[in-house]
């Protein structure tokens, strides 16, 4: 899709409720990719005195085989698994933290436009309240839900029906912009109408190839006239 065109079959008119994925959507994957690829390796092999390579070779496959679990996003597991202070490694590294382009600019035009906006993350609610202090973004949402609050991620269905008890939207009316296909197929699966995937998530990384949903490369393609 190039930058002037328009997602066919979104509708302003037809939603109330825009569902916002935080990292890889509205903020740069990059910070993301970045510690758990390389921040965490490296400080891995400094306390175990390993090489970097045996460092990520003991990592990765541990991180890859939690994939689309809670625990995959949770620090706490980490933190013991690995012995490392995952929190404080993104402390650390909170300079990184940045607000992809657009984005601040999409969740004015949402307020703008009286839509309801519900940031709806896998983070755990530390690297939440980080990248929130760390960005100010908080301050345009309705509701801000962590899906540790529900102990289900947003690749299982639970998480979408806990969600619809807490916030008490319709699916029917609602949109989610979210980098993660597994995240957008269960929502889907649970009824929300229109979904969209990221382009770009990481922006130093090879663009997502595409599945079966509609990327957006810019918000400003769906800052539309409604
Ligand atoms: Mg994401």
């Amino acid at each position: 899709m190039n930058n002037e065109q328009v997602p066919s079959g979104l509708r302003w008119q037809a939603i109330d409720t825009v569902l916002l994925d935080m990292d890889g959507t509205l903020l740069d994957l990059h910070f993301d990719s970045h510690l758990w690829k390389d921040c965490l390796p490296r400080r891995y092999a400094e306390r175990h005195n390993i090489p970097f390579n045996a460092a990520e070779a003991h990592i990765t496959p541990r991180i890859k085989a939690r994939e689309g679990t809670l625990k995959w996003y949770c620090l706490d597991h980490w933190t013991q698994e690995f012995g490392i202070d995952i929190s404080g490694l993104e402390h650390e590294h909170r300079e990184r933290i940045t607000v992809r382009p657009q984005a601040r600019e999409f969740l004015c035009w949402l307020k703008t436009h009286g839509k309801r906006t519900v940031l709806a993350t896998n983070a755990h609610r530390r690297s939440l309240d980080l990248k929130l202090r760390q960005t100010g973004i908080g301050v345009y949402f309705d509701e801000i839900v962590s899906a540790h609050d529900f102990g289900a991620p947003k690749e299982e269905v639970e998480f979408w029906r806990r969600l619809q008890a807490r916030c008490d939207f319709q699916p029917a009316r609602s949109l989610l912009v979210d980098d993660n296909p597994r995240v957008l197929r269960a929502a889907r699966n649970f009824g929300v109408a229109f979904v969209l995937g990221v382009h770009l998530p990481d922006s130093r990384a090879p663009a997502r190839p595409a599945t079966e949903f509609i990327h957006v490369e810019a918000f400003s393609q769906i800052m539309t006239t409604l």
